[in-house]
């Protein structure tokens, strides 16, 4: 099986950095056949249930729904795991995504197809940079995305998802709260705007979405006035004031929905593409303008790090069980608690907390201690 690497600049606290992306290249029809068919026998054997994100490849997501498992964004990615019987969780997506299985099931194994699969937000926020930036700002209720490390989650009063960002910063704004946000810069100035918090953020961004072009998006719409377009808020401000809905994959999935329109222009990772139109296969989906074209890169809507995600590797890992996902025990018990409050708030119905929502601090201080 041949790969290529692919060289990915990020933004970190020191300016720009490198990282690397691996991914290898199609098999064969043939081939491919075959792997499904082994693939499905080797789940059922490990009594494995594999959940994919909705940006890998289409084979990986179509094995996840054939076999019982589940195709989603990270927030329900990581309850359906949660709630799932199964004793081994396959989870197809970036590294942060096993971790935050492992997080809340720590007593099932969990494999992923490609455990270097990384993330520009996870990366570009270590867990000591960000540490400092907490103990910077003690007043702060911290809040990060689930774009993170187990250590940056284990500082964390909240995870939140795109999906329910701005609800949570809005109940916590409405309690008086100051907001310390991580790691990325254009969902964090989304919340705020869309809240009105006082939000300190940390100045991560996205390879993917920093890269769609408002300019160019502007000229499309005007060439497709009918077209309603759809942006998800990792994308820059200028994409953002150009949409007709922001909102998460999950949320792009259910608002392409609308029985009255019918072409519509994405700005998400172009993976999304292949459960738009399984779902919706009478309407047109078009990709948002960004920076080039060609083959899996920083500009062509489609992340490096999802794409090395294929049948081969999770072939292999279902085949040897090994790397397992690990975390350390400790880091767990702490990064669990932010996890799981983001899990009850977003539970349908759930009660929410009235008055000040008490800070994690006093656990941090015994995680850090032991
Ligand atoms: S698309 Fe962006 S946010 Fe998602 S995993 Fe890739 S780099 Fe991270």
């Amino acid at each position: 099986m041949s790969t290529c690497s692919i060289k990915v600049d990020y933004e970190n606290p020191q300016g720009l950095a490198t990282a690397w992306a691996r991914v290898s290249e199609e098999p064969s029809q043939e081939r491919r056949r075959v792997l499904l068919a082994e693939l499905e026998g080797l789940l059922a054997q490990r009594n494995a249930v594999l959940v994919a994100h909705y940006y890998v490849h289409p084979d990986l997501q179509d094995l996840a729904e054939k076999t019982g498992g589940l195709v989603s964004d990270s927030l329900e990615m990581a309850r359906f795991g949660k709630q799932h019987p199964a004793t081994t969780l396959v989870v197809a997506g970036v590294r942060f995504m096993g971790e935050t299985a492992k997080i809340l099931s720590p007593e099932k194994t969990v494999l992923m197809p490609e455990y270097e699969a990384e993330c520009s937000l996870d990366l570009g926020c270590p867990g000591d940079a960000f540490h400092a930036f907490c103990d910077a700002h003690p007043d702060r209720t911290v809040v990060v995305y689930s774009n993170t490390s187990a250590a940056v989650k284990a500082r964390a009063d909240w995870v939140v998802t795109s999906g329910c960002a701005v609800a949570v910063v809005r109940h916590l704004h409405e309690q008086g709260q100051k907001i310390l946000w991580a790691p990325d810069r254009h969902l964090g100035d989304y919340v705020a705007q869309e809240t009105g918090a006082d939000l300190l953020s940390w100045q991560g961004s996205c390879i993917v979405h920093d890269e769609f072009k408002a300019a160019e998006l502007a000229d499309l719409k005007t060439k497709m006035p009918r077209a309603r377009v759809l942006v998800h808020p990792e994308s820059p401000r200028s994409v953002l004031a150009l949409a007709d809905y922001v909102g998460s994959t999950r949320g792009i999935l259910e608002a392409a929905g609308d029985p009255a329109v019918e072409t519509f222009i994405v700005a998400t990772d172009n993976g999304m593409f292949h459960k738009l139109r399984q779902t919706y296969p009478d309407k047109v989906f078009i990709e948002a303008p960004t920076a080039g074209s060609g083959a899996t890169c920083k500009s062509c809507a489609h992340c490096p790090w999802m794409a090395m995600n294929g049948l081969e590797n999770l072939r292999a890992i279902l085949d040897s069980g090994t790397p397992e996902v690990t975390i350390d025990p400790a880091l767990i018990d702490r990064a669990r608690l932010p996890i799981e409050r983001m899990l009850a708030f977003t539970q349908a119905g759930a009660p929410r907390a009235t008055g000040r929502v008490p800070h994690l601090g006093a656990a941090l201080t015994k995680f850090r201690e032991g």
